[in-house]
């Protein structure tokens, strides 16, 4: 599946790895996150290298519905249950420099973008009284959001929740601008090179040495814009749940709404329009779930398409795609120093779908902090670690890694190795003690160990995506085995 986005990206210059060069800063990650801390590096003088395992955007970024809204679903209702009004306050105004910074950035830069009303909305009355809660929230977090009854939706809904001036970007468009202002600024980006590993010195101000299949490079500080952090040294995947949602781009007939939705009942929907080359299209999206633990993720799909024909009965699907974010157990980003590394690493994730605002907040905050600067929202926006605060919280997604941990490894022995899937399919076998993870794709049939290489899930078959998915921390891995996104750093081996 590839996204409206990646498939209508403008071309994307990149340039060409040397082995054991120095730099100030390097940035892990070619997304929303990295690109922009990384522009804002350079524009302040740094040597910045950006090092991307797959291509630019290739992750969350380039396959999101791309909403740069501060309308959050019932976000900040769940923050102030979890840390109080104060806190919203400032994840508000964190989200609003952020929002304010990428819109300026596409204003300086010719990129287009659509201004947009957000709006939640509610069909049922559990729901609507949600968005009254949510609205309250607003209310305490310094946001003005208004209750309406009536909707341009096609479908009955109880109530909305708007908050007007918002936008809708094309994800990529603002990722070619933001990698070619890195690079008229002399930084420099490199695709195609995935870190394995980044050792710190033994003493202070030593550089760091950043570890990837073509050589090694070495830098003062080290930020992992990963999504999910590679390397496990905060301990970050024990708080982030992955969540993998779908999107499906239409062609339609009909009048579409020009507001950009999200319900907050179940199954979630999230709606957008977009124009692309010319052509107007709907974006619907939902069926979120933790990553790797749903059978059959193509009826998802299927799902959304046929929601969107009942009420758009015009609608014909052209594009179709699915990615995941990290539901953090706080209700808030973890973004800052890593506590290793003479503090020179710093991470930021944990933006549970919606990074274009936290994303940007927190590229503000670590260049900020990385060149002295100082922004009192961040320091209190970010002072949450994992810790101690959030093992209540995560008892609960914890309890379910367990689980999936004895399961998985339990029904990997449990079953015959003489299953032969289907085209399109995938499952795992027992062969000796080992679960092995056979698939049929494109008239071959491939196998791979079933283990993840990051702490030993065993993996489950995403038919959607024709991967390999983990339930535990949200690593996944082509039919044949290449390691696509989450914290393993590793292909899985052969059987
Ligand atoms: C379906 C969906 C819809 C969404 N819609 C919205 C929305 O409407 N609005 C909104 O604000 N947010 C939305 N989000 C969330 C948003 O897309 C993400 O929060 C954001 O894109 C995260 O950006 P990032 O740069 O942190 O991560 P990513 O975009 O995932 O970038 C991380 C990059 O790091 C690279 N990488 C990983 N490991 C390595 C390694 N070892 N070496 C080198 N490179 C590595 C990856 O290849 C990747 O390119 C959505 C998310 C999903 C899943």
């Amino acid at each position: 599946m590839k996204s409206l986005w990646l498939e209508s990206s403008p071309q994307i210059p990149t340039d060409t790895f040397v082995a054991n060069a120095q730099y100030d800063s390097v940035v892990v990650g070619a997304g929303i996150t990295g690109l922009t801390t990384a522009a804002l590096l350079t524009r302040s003088g740094q040597r910045v290298a950006v090092l991307e395992a797959r291509s630019v955007g290739a992750v969350a970024t380039g396959n999101s519905t791309a909403k740069v809204s501060l309308l959050q679903g019932t976000q900040l209702s769940a923050i102030i249950k979890h840390h109080g009004a104060d806190l919203a306050r400032h994840y508000v105004t964190g989200n609003r420099e952020g929002q304010s910074w990428l819109l300026r950035f596409c204003d300086e830069h010719g990129v287009g973008y659509d201004t947009r009303d957000a709006f939640n909305y509610a069909v049922t009355d559990d729901g609507a009284r949600l968005l009254s809660e949510e609205r309250d929230a607003c209310a305490d977090g310094g946001l003005t959001a208004t209750l309406e009854d009536t909707s341009e939706l096609p479908f009955p809904v109880k109530r909305t929740l708007r908050v007007a001036g918002q936008a809708q970007i094309h994800p990529m468009e603002v990722l070619a601008a933001l990698a070619a202002d890195l690079r008229k600024h002399s930084g420099q980006l490199f695709d195609g090179v995935r870190v394995t590993g980044v050792k710190t010195g033994s003493a202070k101000g030593d550089r760091i040495s950043v570890n990837t299949p073509r050589g090694d490079l070495a830098a003062h500080n080290v930020i992992l814009a990963t999504g999910t952090p590679i390397l496990d040294r905060g301990g970050h995947f024990s708080v982030l749940e992955p969540r993998r949602s779908y999107a499906v781009a239409f062609t339609v007939q009909d009048e579409i709404p020009r507001g950009m939705y999200l319900s907050v009942d179940s199954p979630s929907r999230t709606l957008r329009t977009a124009d692309v080359e010319g052509r107007p299209y709907l974006i619907v999206g939902g069926n979120g779930h933790a990553v790797g633990r749903q059978a059959h993720t193509q009826a998802l799909v299927d799902d959304v398409i046929r929601w969107t024909q009942e009420h758009f009965p015009t609608a014909q699907a052209s594009f179709s795609w699915s990615a995941q974010d990290y539901r953090p157990a706080s209700s808030v980003p973890y973004v800052g120093r890593m506590p290793v590394g003479g503090h020179s690493i710093y991470t930021a994730t944990g933006f549970n779908k919606w990074g274009f605002t936290n994303g940007v907040a927190a590229a503000l905050a670590l260049s900020a902090e990385i060149l002295g600067g100082h922004m009192p929202w961040a320091k209190e926006l970010y002072k949450t670690r994992v810790g101690k605060q959030d093992a209540l919280s995560t008892a609960k997604a914890g309890a379910g890694v367990g689980l999936e941990m004895v399961s998985g490894w339990l029904s990997g022995l449990t079953r015959s190795s003489h299953a032969q899937p289907p085209e399109g399919q995938g499952s795992v076998v027992r062969e000796g003690a080992r679960p092995v993870g056979i698939c049929q794709v494109d008239g071959v049939t491939h196998r791979v160990s079933a283990v993840c290489p990051h702490m030993g899930g065993v993996l489950s078959w995403n038919d959607a995506e024709q991967s390999w998915d983990c339930p535990l921390h949200g690593s996944r891995f082509t039919y044949d085995g290449t390691r696509l996104e989450g914290p393993a750093t590793r292909d899985l081996s052969a059987p």
